[in-house]
Protein backbone atom coordinates (compact mmCIF):
# COMPACT_ATOMS: atom_id res chain seq x y z
CA UNK A 1 0.00 0.00 0.00
CA UNK A 2 0.83 3.29 -0.74
CA UNK A 3 -0.57 4.81 2.25
CA UNK A 4 1.88 3.70 4.72
CA UNK A 5 4.74 5.71 2.98
CA UNK A 6 2.61 8.69 2.40
CA UNK A 7 1.68 9.08 6.04
CA UNK A 8 5.29 8.68 6.98
CA UNK A 9 6.24 12.05 5.66
CA UNK A 10 6.08 15.31 8.02
CA UNK A 11 3.62 17.26 7.15
CA UNK A 12 5.28 20.02 5.66
CA UNK A 13 6.86 17.51 3.17
CA UNK A 14 3.40 16.20 2.38
CA UNK A 15 1.65 19.99 2.05
CA UNK A 16 4.04 20.52 -0.87
CA UNK A 17 4.11 17.26 -2.67
CA UNK A 18 -0.12 18.04 -2.72
CA UNK A 19 -1.31 16.54 -5.97
CA UNK A 20 -2.29 19.27 -8.46
CA UNK A 21 -2.24 17.05 -12.18
CA UNK A 22 -5.79 15.97 -12.66
CA UNK A 23 -4.06 13.05 -14.98
CA UNK A 24 -1.89 12.20 -11.97
CA UNK A 25 -4.91 11.37 -9.48
CA UNK A 26 -6.80 9.99 -12.09
CA UNK A 27 -4.27 7.27 -12.94
CA UNK A 28 -3.64 7.07 -9.14
CA UNK A 29 -7.60 6.18 -8.61
CA UNK A 30 -7.62 4.09 -11.98
CA UNK A 31 -10.33 6.86 -13.19
CA UNK A 32 -9.14 7.36 -16.51
CA UNK A 33 -12.70 7.12 -17.56
CA UNK A 34 -14.06 9.67 -16.29
CA UNK A 35 -11.33 12.37 -17.89
CA UNK A 36 -14.03 13.79 -20.15
CA UNK A 37 -16.33 14.98 -17.22
CA UNK A 38 -13.39 17.06 -15.73
CA UNK A 39 -12.05 20.39 -16.21
CA UNK A 40 -8.94 22.49 -16.03
CA UNK A 41 -9.54 25.06 -13.69
CA UNK A 42 -7.67 28.89 -14.39
CA UNK A 43 -7.33 29.60 -10.99
CA UNK A 44 -8.34 27.58 -7.65
CA UNK A 45 -6.91 24.67 -9.16
CA UNK A 46 -6.76 20.99 -8.05
CA UNK A 47 -5.22 20.43 -5.28
CA UNK A 48 -5.03 17.54 -2.63
CA UNK A 49 -2.72 15.91 -0.28
CA UNK A 50 -1.81 12.28 -1.08
CA UNK A 51 -2.74 11.00 2.91
CA UNK A 52 -6.27 12.25 1.83
CA UNK A 53 -6.59 10.80 -2.27
CA UNK A 54 -5.03 7.48 -0.05
CA UNK A 55 -9.05 7.74 1.62
CA UNK A 56 -10.32 7.53 -1.64
CA UNK A 57 -11.54 4.09 -3.04
CA UNK A 58 -9.33 3.11 -5.88
CA UNK A 59 -11.47 2.47 -9.15
CA UNK A 60 -14.86 4.57 -7.13
CA UNK A 61 -15.79 7.94 -9.98
CA UNK A 62 -18.04 8.36 -6.88
CA UNK A 63 -16.07 8.33 -4.00
CA UNK A 64 -17.35 11.13 -1.67
CA UNK A 65 -13.66 12.06 -1.18
CA UNK A 66 -12.96 12.29 -4.62
CA UNK A 67 -16.41 14.59 -5.66
CA UNK A 68 -14.94 17.07 -3.02
CA UNK A 69 -12.12 17.70 -4.97
CA UNK A 70 -12.60 17.20 -8.83
CA UNK A 71 -12.78 19.59 -10.69
CA UNK A 72 -16.39 19.01 -12.70
CA UNK A 73 -17.61 20.62 -15.45
CA UNK A 74 -20.80 21.96 -13.87
CA UNK A 75 -18.44 24.32 -12.08
CA UNK A 76 -18.52 26.50 -15.67
CA UNK A 77 -22.35 27.11 -15.05
CA UNK A 78 -23.68 29.84 -15.00
CA UNK A 79 -26.70 29.70 -12.19
CA UNK A 80 -28.92 32.37 -11.03
CA UNK A 81 -28.22 33.03 -7.63
CA UNK A 82 -24.49 31.70 -6.91
CA UNK A 83 -21.93 34.37 -6.62
CA UNK A 84 -18.82 34.94 -5.95
CA UNK A 85 -19.00 36.67 -2.97
CA UNK A 86 -22.12 35.29 -0.94
CA UNK A 87 -21.05 36.33 2.69
CA UNK A 88 -20.53 39.87 1.48
CA UNK A 89 -17.14 39.24 2.95
CA UNK A 90 -15.55 41.63 1.17
CA UNK A 91 -16.72 44.74 2.83
CA UNK A 92 -16.67 43.90 6.26
CA UNK A 93 -12.90 43.69 7.27
CA UNK A 94 -12.52 46.54 9.61
CA UNK A 95 -8.91 46.00 9.61
CA UNK A 96 -6.49 44.04 7.19
CA UNK A 97 -7.25 40.38 8.18
CA UNK A 98 -9.81 40.84 10.38
CA UNK A 99 -13.36 40.30 10.28
CA UNK A 100 -16.05 41.14 12.81
CA UNK A 101 -19.50 40.09 12.57
CA UNK A 102 -20.37 38.40 15.54
CA UNK A 103 -20.19 40.15 18.89
CA UNK A 104 -18.09 38.51 20.71
CA UNK A 105 -15.66 36.77 18.32
CA UNK A 106 -13.21 37.80 15.72
CA UNK A 107 -11.65 36.15 12.19
CA UNK A 108 -8.21 36.53 11.86
CA UNK A 109 -7.13 35.17 8.49
CA UNK A 110 -3.30 34.67 8.85
CA UNK A 111 -3.15 32.89 5.34
CA UNK A 112 -4.71 32.39 1.70
CA UNK A 113 -3.46 28.95 1.68
CA UNK A 114 -5.56 25.97 2.17
CA UNK A 115 -3.60 22.28 2.06
CA UNK A 116 -6.85 21.37 -0.06
CA UNK A 117 -9.28 23.08 -2.33
CA UNK A 118 -12.69 22.05 -1.94
CA UNK A 119 -14.65 22.67 -4.99
CA UNK A 120 -18.00 23.81 -3.10
CA UNK A 121 -15.44 26.35 -0.86
CA UNK A 122 -17.36 29.55 -0.33
CA UNK A 123 -14.24 31.20 -0.09
CA UNK A 124 -13.05 30.42 -4.10
CA UNK A 125 -12.89 33.74 -5.27
CA UNK A 126 -11.82 35.47 -2.36
CA UNK A 127 -9.03 37.81 -2.73
CA UNK A 128 -6.95 37.03 -0.08
CA UNK A 129 -3.76 39.04 -1.44
CA UNK A 130 -6.14 41.81 -0.60
CA UNK A 131 -6.54 40.67 2.79
CA UNK A 132 -3.95 39.57 4.23
CA UNK A 133 -1.91 40.80 7.29
CA UNK A 134 0.73 42.62 7.23
CA UNK A 135 4.09 42.76 9.46
CA UNK A 136 3.01 46.08 10.62
CA UNK A 137 -1.10 45.29 10.33
CA UNK A 138 -0.67 43.23 13.91
CA UNK A 139 -0.67 46.62 16.04
CA UNK A 140 -3.60 47.72 14.17
CA UNK A 141 -4.94 44.48 14.65
CA UNK A 142 -4.26 44.71 18.68
CA UNK A 143 -5.51 47.93 19.01
CA UNK A 144 -8.86 47.22 17.11
CA UNK A 145 -9.36 44.01 19.97
CA UNK A 146 -8.33 46.07 22.68
CA UNK A 147 -10.60 48.85 21.12
CA UNK A 148 -13.94 46.37 20.85
CA UNK A 149 -13.86 44.88 25.10
CA UNK A 150 -16.93 42.98 23.97
CA UNK A 151 -14.38 40.33 21.82
CA UNK A 152 -13.35 37.60 24.18
CA UNK A 153 -12.36 35.16 21.17
CA UNK A 154 -10.10 35.28 18.27
CA UNK A 155 -10.31 32.43 15.25
CA UNK A 156 -7.60 31.73 13.65
CA UNK A 157 -9.44 31.07 9.95
CA UNK A 158 -8.03 31.42 6.63
CA UNK A 159 -7.26 29.94 4.50
CA UNK A 160 -6.41 27.21 6.85
CA UNK A 161 -4.27 28.52 9.82
CA UNK A 162 -2.36 25.34 10.31
CA UNK A 163 -0.93 25.26 6.89
CA UNK A 164 1.64 28.01 8.37
CA UNK A 165 4.75 26.73 10.13
CA UNK A 166 4.62 25.93 13.90
CA UNK A 167 6.87 29.06 14.28
CA UNK A 168 4.62 31.56 12.50
CA UNK A 169 1.68 30.00 14.18
CA UNK A 170 2.89 30.41 17.48
CA UNK A 171 4.51 33.77 17.17
CA UNK A 172 0.58 34.78 16.83
CA UNK A 173 -0.46 33.00 19.74
CA UNK A 174 1.83 34.82 21.44
CA UNK A 175 0.76 38.42 20.55
CA UNK A 176 -3.24 36.91 21.15
CA UNK A 177 -2.46 35.13 24.70
CA UNK A 178 -0.82 39.22 25.14
CA UNK A 179 -3.92 40.47 25.28
CA UNK A 180 -5.81 40.05 28.01
CA UNK A 181 -9.50 40.51 27.59
CA UNK A 182 -9.01 37.24 24.86
CA UNK A 183 -9.91 33.83 27.01
CA UNK A 184 -10.03 31.16 23.90
CA UNK A 185 -8.14 30.87 20.88
CA UNK A 186 -10.08 28.87 18.24
CA UNK A 187 -8.93 27.25 14.88
CA UNK A 188 -10.69 26.78 11.83
CA UNK A 189 -9.01 24.21 10.21
CA UNK A 190 -9.19 20.91 7.77
CA UNK A 191 -5.43 19.95 7.87
CA UNK A 192 -6.17 17.55 10.76
CA UNK A 193 -8.49 15.28 8.31
CA UNK A 194 -6.52 16.27 4.81
CA UNK A 195 -2.62 15.96 6.38
CA UNK A 196 -3.53 14.24 10.08
CA UNK A 197 0.71 14.11 10.92
CA UNK A 198 0.27 17.87 11.05
CA UNK A 199 -1.12 17.58 14.93
CA UNK A 200 2.77 17.47 15.53
CA UNK A 201 3.75 16.92 19.32
CA UNK A 202 5.41 20.51 19.03
CA UNK A 203 2.01 21.50 18.20
CA UNK A 204 0.38 19.62 20.65
CA UNK A 205 2.41 20.94 23.02
CA UNK A 206 2.58 24.27 22.74
CA UNK A 207 -1.73 24.46 22.13
CA UNK A 208 -2.13 22.74 25.69
CA UNK A 209 0.53 25.59 27.40
CA UNK A 210 -1.90 28.31 26.34
CA UNK A 211 -3.32 30.71 29.08
CA UNK A 212 -6.31 30.61 26.78
CA UNK A 213 -8.88 27.70 26.16
CA UNK A 214 -8.15 26.31 22.96
CA UNK A 215 -10.80 25.22 20.64
CA UNK A 216 -10.46 23.70 17.55
CA UNK A 217 -13.37 23.26 14.63
CA UNK A 218 -12.31 20.86 11.99
CA UNK A 219 -13.95 20.33 8.56
CA UNK A 220 -14.73 17.25 8.10
CA UNK A 221 -17.90 16.19 5.95
CA UNK A 222 -17.73 11.93 5.76
CA UNK A 223 -17.06 9.20 7.99
CA UNK A 224 -14.14 7.94 5.01
CA UNK A 225 -12.20 10.71 5.58
CA UNK A 226 -11.40 9.37 9.86
CA UNK A 227 -8.91 6.36 9.22
CA UNK A 228 -7.39 4.94 11.85
CA UNK A 229 -4.79 7.25 11.76
CA UNK A 230 -6.47 10.28 11.65
CA UNK A 231 -8.69 9.06 14.26
CA UNK A 232 -5.34 8.55 16.54
CA UNK A 233 -4.25 12.58 15.57
CA UNK A 234 -7.53 13.78 16.58
CA UNK A 235 -7.15 11.86 19.86
CA UNK A 236 -4.25 13.19 20.64
CA UNK A 237 -5.24 17.01 20.35
CA UNK A 238 -8.71 15.82 22.31
CA UNK A 239 -5.92 14.40 25.28
CA UNK A 240 -4.08 17.42 24.73
CA UNK A 241 -7.04 19.25 26.74
CA UNK A 242 -8.34 20.92 23.28
CA UNK A 243 -11.75 21.07 22.87
CA UNK A 244 -12.49 19.52 19.59
CA UNK A 245 -15.67 20.15 17.19
CA UNK A 246 -16.47 19.83 13.92
CA UNK A 247 -18.30 21.89 11.04
CA UNK A 248 -19.42 19.69 7.98
CA UNK A 249 -21.46 21.20 4.81
CA UNK A 250 -24.57 19.44 3.57
CA UNK A 251 -23.51 18.06 -0.24
CA UNK A 252 -25.53 16.56 -2.70
CA UNK A 253 -24.61 13.38 -3.54
CA UNK A 254 -21.85 12.87 -0.96
CA UNK A 255 -23.65 13.42 2.89
CA UNK A 256 -27.03 13.56 2.22
CA UNK A 257 -28.06 10.51 3.21
CA UNK A 258 -29.14 9.41 7.08
CA UNK A 259 -26.48 7.20 6.92
CA UNK A 260 -23.67 8.96 5.92
CA UNK A 261 -24.39 11.80 8.68
CA UNK A 262 -25.43 8.97 11.38
CA UNK A 263 -22.01 7.57 10.13
CA UNK A 264 -20.06 10.75 10.47
CA UNK A 265 -21.46 11.81 13.58
CA UNK A 266 -20.62 8.12 15.04
CA UNK A 267 -17.14 8.27 13.51
CA UNK A 268 -15.98 11.83 14.95
CA UNK A 269 -17.32 10.70 18.53
CA UNK A 270 -15.13 8.09 18.49
CA UNK A 271 -12.34 9.83 17.61
CA UNK A 272 -13.05 12.38 20.01
CA UNK A 273 -14.60 15.43 18.57
CA UNK A 274 -18.31 16.49 18.65
CA UNK A 275 -20.90 17.32 15.34
CA UNK A 276 -20.55 21.60 15.95
CA UNK A 277 -22.65 22.68 12.52
CA UNK A 278 -24.16 21.20 9.32
CA UNK A 279 -24.38 24.18 7.19
CA UNK A 280 -26.41 24.32 4.09
CA UNK A 281 -24.43 25.29 1.34
CA UNK A 282 -23.62 29.41 0.67
CA UNK A 283 -24.57 30.30 -2.78
CA UNK A 284 -21.52 30.52 -3.87
CA UNK A 285 -20.51 30.26 -7.94
CA UNK A 286 -19.34 27.65 -9.03
CA UNK A 287 -21.02 25.20 -6.76
CA UNK A 288 -24.74 24.80 -7.48
CA UNK A 289 -24.76 21.49 -8.14
CA UNK A 290 -23.30 20.38 -4.53
CA UNK A 291 -26.61 22.33 -3.71
CA UNK A 292 -30.40 21.12 -1.86
CA UNK A 293 -33.38 22.50 -1.64
CA UNK A 294 -33.95 23.35 2.17
CA UNK A 295 -36.41 20.66 2.14
CA UNK A 296 -34.40 18.11 2.07
CA UNK A 297 -32.13 19.33 4.46
CA UNK A 298 -34.93 19.68 6.79
CA UNK A 299 -36.48 15.77 6.03
CA UNK A 300 -32.46 14.87 6.26
CA UNK A 301 -32.27 16.92 9.53
CA UNK A 302 -35.64 14.97 11.27
CA UNK A 303 -34.39 11.82 10.24
CA UNK A 304 -30.84 12.71 12.50
CA UNK A 305 -32.93 13.84 15.49
CA UNK A 306 -34.84 10.71 15.42
CA UNK A 307 -32.04 8.46 15.10
CA UNK A 308 -28.97 10.14 16.90
CA UNK A 309 -28.60 11.20 20.58
CA UNK A 310 -28.87 14.97 21.26
CA UNK A 311 -24.89 15.61 21.31
CA UNK A 312 -24.10 14.21 18.31
CA UNK A 313 -26.69 16.21 16.36
CA UNK A 314 -25.03 19.38 14.70
CA UNK A 315 -26.77 22.58 14.31
CA UNK A 316 -28.12 22.81 10.92
CA UNK A 317 -27.62 26.60 10.11
CA UNK A 318 -27.40 28.98 7.08
CA UNK A 319 -24.77 31.49 7.01
CA UNK A 320 -27.04 35.07 6.00
CA UNK A 321 -25.03 38.32 5.25
CA UNK A 322 -25.89 40.99 8.32
CA UNK A 323 -26.93 38.67 10.59
CA UNK A 324 -24.77 38.50 14.20
CA UNK A 325 -25.08 34.51 14.25
CA UNK A 326 -25.33 31.75 11.84
CA UNK A 327 -28.84 31.14 11.39
CA UNK A 328 -30.62 28.30 12.26
CA UNK A 329 -32.54 26.42 9.46
CA UNK A 330 -36.10 26.82 10.00
CA UNK A 331 -37.11 22.93 10.59
CA UNK A 332 -40.50 23.68 11.03
CA UNK A 333 -41.30 25.13 7.71
CA UNK A 334 -43.64 23.09 5.43
CA UNK A 335 -44.28 20.11 8.40
C1 LIG B 1 -18.70 31.44 11.60
C2 LIG B 1 -18.15 32.73 12.03
C3 LIG B 1 -17.79 32.96 13.36
C4 LIG B 1 -17.93 31.91 14.43
O1 LIG B 1 -19.25 31.68 14.72
P1 LIG B 1 -19.65 30.69 15.91
O2 LIG B 1 -21.12 30.62 15.86
O3 LIG B 1 -19.11 31.27 17.16
O4 LIG B 1 -18.99 29.38 15.59
C5 LIG B 1 -17.32 34.21 13.70
N1 LIG B 1 -17.20 35.19 12.79
C6 LIG B 1 -17.54 35.00 11.51
C7 LIG B 1 -17.40 36.12 10.55
C8 LIG B 1 -18.03 33.78 11.08
O5 LIG B 1 -18.35 33.58 9.80
S1 LIG C 1 -10.25 23.80 3.54
FE1 LIG C 1 -11.95 25.24 3.95
S2 LIG C 1 -11.19 27.24 3.25
FE2 LIG C 1 -9.84 25.64 2.35
S3 LIG C 1 -10.72 25.18 0.34
FE3 LIG C 1 -11.62 23.72 1.78
S4 LIG C 1 -13.55 24.70 2.46
FE4 LIG C 1 -12.27 26.30 1.53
Amino acid sequence: MINHLITQKNWQTQLSDAITSVDELLSILQLQSVRSQVYIPKYFELRVPRAFVAKMVVGDANDPLLKQVLPDKQEQEVVIGYVADPLGENSQNPTKGLLHKYQSRVLLTITGACAIHCRYCFRQHFDYSANMPTADAQADIIAYITANPQINEVILSGGDPLSVSNRRLFAWLDILEGIAQLTTIRLHTRLPIVIPARLDNDLLDRLSQSRCAIVMVIHCNHANEIDTLTAEALQRAWSAGITMLNQAVLLKGINDSTATQVALSERLFGAGVLPYYLHVLDKVSGAAHFDHDEQVAIELYWSLLTVLPGYLVPKLVRELTNRPFKVPVDIYKHR
